[in-house]
């Protein structure tokens, strides 16, 4: 469920302070410590799931969630005229660094395509 040495499950028990924007039983939401761009939230599940490569379809519904949280985000934030970015990193190659799943929800700029 949660893994003690993980930097994102850390920050989900509170245990390392964060800067949360959203909350609740099953999802924490966050300002990414380095942002990419003036809207650069994270959004996590509370359970520990590494990487994409460990999804089971008991993940269904927490996935949708994080999915309609950061839809939410971005209408509070103002971004959905402009447009904004949902990314996920699967794996070193990826540029995956934390090991616990995150949406990144970027905007504010225009971003560009494809990425690096
Ligand atoms: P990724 O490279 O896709 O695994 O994304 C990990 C993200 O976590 C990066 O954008 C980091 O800037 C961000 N990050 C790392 N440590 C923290 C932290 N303590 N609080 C908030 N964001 C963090
Ligand atoms: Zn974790």
């Amino acid at each position: 469920m949660s893994d003690p040495s993980c930097l994102f499950c850390r920050i989900a028990a509170h245990d390392i302070p964060a800067d949360i924007v959203h909350e609740d039983q099953r999802l924490v939401a966050f300002h990414d410590i380095r942002p990419q761009a003036p809207t650069h939230v994270l959004i996590i599940p509370r359970d520990h799931i590494a990487t994409l490569n460990d999804l089971e379809p008991a993940h269904r519904e927490v996935v949708g969630e994080m999915h309609l949280l950061a839809r939410e985000l971005a209408r509070a934030e103002g971004l959905e005229e402009a447009g904004w970015r949902l990314v996920m990193n699967c794996g070193a190659a990826a540029g995956q660094t934390v090991f616990h799943i995150h949406l990144h929800l970027l905007g504010g700029r225009t971003l560009g395509w494809p990425p690096g």
